[in-house]
């Protein structure tokens, strides 16, 4: 859920609704302080093994818990999205992923707020795809045999990798 700050992180005073750049944010009165509503960031990764089939995941965790997705989650401050989005497959499925092009970046509203989700196409260059906490359940997959995925950026970033053309949306 979306944590909305009612005291100021930094001094501790109250925060107030104040008009900036035309539109109503909660600031500290006493210091600089303002809650944008900045979006988060993710990754999501569309990986191929060497026959060409996709990395699927059963998702272990909230949000789309027991759904499919591809292998991704939020970027960290000190690393860049591909990165990201390499340590996130080791993570979920064991499996060492070169990332190689950029399939896409998507905005989606949320209930927690705006999330930019960047999604990479990626090689798998060793380790075998082992269920983790993450994900408990997982395969490859030929593309006309991938299950329905949980979240809309996944669906359209795997279109686009298809298209070969990075969509932005
Ligand atoms: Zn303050």
């Amino acid at each position: 859920m979306r944590v909305e700050f009612r005291f100021c992180p930094a001094c501790g005073e109250p925060l107030q609704e104040r008009m900036i750049e035309h539109r109503s944010l909660p600031a500290c009165p006493s210091c600089e302080f303002v809650a944008w509503p900045d979006p988060k960031v993710a990754v999501a990764a569309i990986v191929q093994d060497s026959q060409g089939r996709l990395l699927a995941i059963r998702r272990g965790i909230e949000p789309g818990q027991g759904e499919w997705a591809l292998p991704g989650g939020y970027l960290d401050a000190d690393e860049t999205p591909a990165q990201a989005a390499a340590r996130e497959c080791l993570e979920e499925t064991h499996c060492v992923v070169e990332m190689d092009g950029l399939a896409g970046i998507h905005h989606v509203l949320t209930r927690e707020g705006g999330l930019l989700v960047l999604a990479y196409s990626g090689r798998l260059v060793s380790g075998d795809a082992t269920p983790t906490e993450e994900a408990p359940e997982l395969a490859w997959f030929a593309w006309d045999e991938l299950p329905e995925l949980s979240f809309s950026s996944h669906r359209d970033a795997l279109a686009a990798w298809r298209t070969g053309i990075p969509q932005v949306l």
